[in-house]
């Protein structure tokens, strides 16, 4: 699936984040209630990442209720709306966050429907995102702007890809 990674520029909305520290407290109902505020208000694409993220949380909460084809079912649909993207957007890390949701299920599938309420909670792992969204070039102090995931300074050429995750996320 081929997306406008344009609008991956700028900032993340702030229901958003709401929704994201909530995943990350595990509070995934509250959680997916913020997530669709900022789909819902969203015009660009990246609306459909917020719908992706909200249907990992509706995943993990079917999770904790012991409801199996609830969160294979939701999980399948997360798919068509977290494919496609650059490993990070607005500044959030969706290579790590798809590997963590895919190694959940992996241990969701693996104890089957009869031994859901086994599953470790241990295993939802953080968001991880970074909300500033303000580059200083570290070579001369300019303030550098990005594009496509691309952060370049404009007063003396500095660039680097902003899925560098050891750039973005120290
Ligand atoms: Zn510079």
């Amino acid at each position: 699936m081929t997306r406008n990674l344009e609008s991956c520029d700028g900032e993340i909305h702030p229901k958003a984040i709401e929704g994201m520290y909530l995943f990350n407290l595990r509070k995934f109902f509250e959680a997916h209630e913020e997530l669709e505020i900022a789909w819902n208000e969203e015009k660009g694409e990246v609306r459909n990442l917020y719908r992706g993220i909200l249907q990992i949380a509706v995943t993990y909460l079917h999770i904790t209720r012991g409801n199996y084809d609830g969160a294979i079912k939701v999980y399948k649909r997360s798919q068509r709306w977290l494919e496609g993207w650059n490993d990070v957007c607005k500044g959030i890390n969706i290579k790590q966050f798809q590997a963590d949701a895919r190694n959940v299920m992996d241990e969701v599938e693996r104890l089957g429907k009869e031994r859901i309420g086994e599953f470790d909670i241990a295993l939802f792992k953080p968001i991880q995102w970074n909300e500033k969204r303000v580059w200083i070039c570290d070579r001369c102090g300019s303030e550098m702007y990005e594009k496509n995931c691309k952060v370049t300074c404009p007063n003396c050429g500095n660039r680097f890809d902003c899925s560098d995750l050891n750039l973005y996320f120290d």
